[in-house]
C-alpha cells in the first residue's frame, strides 16, 4: 500500500516544490510587469509635462505654480483625457519647472 502511494507522495512533492519557486518568482515577475510599462509611462508624462508647459505660457505661470487637472485636461483643454499609467500607477502633475512623476517606483526616471 505504501509502495503504491509512493509516486503520488513523489509527484505531490515535486508540485509542493514548483508551487514554493513560483512564489519566490511572483514578486519579480510583478515588478518586471510594472517595469515593462515605464516608457510608455516616460512618453504620457512627457505629454502631460508639454500641456503643463503650455498651460504655462498660456495663462502667463511661472516655476512654481501648479495647474490643476481642470486646467489641463477636458473637453476645452489640452488633453481630453488625463493619460493614466499603462501599468496602472497615478501620475503627480506637479509645479511648473518640477517632474510629473509616475506613483509606480519602477518608473520613476533615473537622473
Ligand atoms: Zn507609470
Amino acid at each position: 500500500m505504501i509502495a503504491a502511494l509512493a509516486p503520488l507522495i513523489a509527484f505531490g512533492s515535486m508540485l509542493f516544490y514548483v508551487e514554493i519557486i513560483h512564489w519566490e518568482l511572483f514578486p519579480t515577475s510583478l515588478l518586471n510587469v510594472a517595469g515593462a510599462y515605464a516608457n510608455p509611462c516616460r512618453a504620457n508624462r512627457k505629454q502631460i509635462e508639454m500641456a503643463k508647459t503650455q498651460w504655462a505660457a498660456d495663462e502667463n505661470k511661472t516655476v512654481g505654480d501648479m495647474p490643476t487637472d481642470t486646467d489641463l485636461f477636458g473637453a476645452d483643454r489640452y488633453f481630453r483625457v488625463k493619460p493614466s499609467c499603462p501599468g496602472g500607477g497615478t501620475y503627480t502633475v506637479g509645479r511648473v519647472g518640477e517632474p510629473t512623476r509616475c506613483s509606480l517606483k519602477q518608473h520613476v526616471d533615473q537622473p
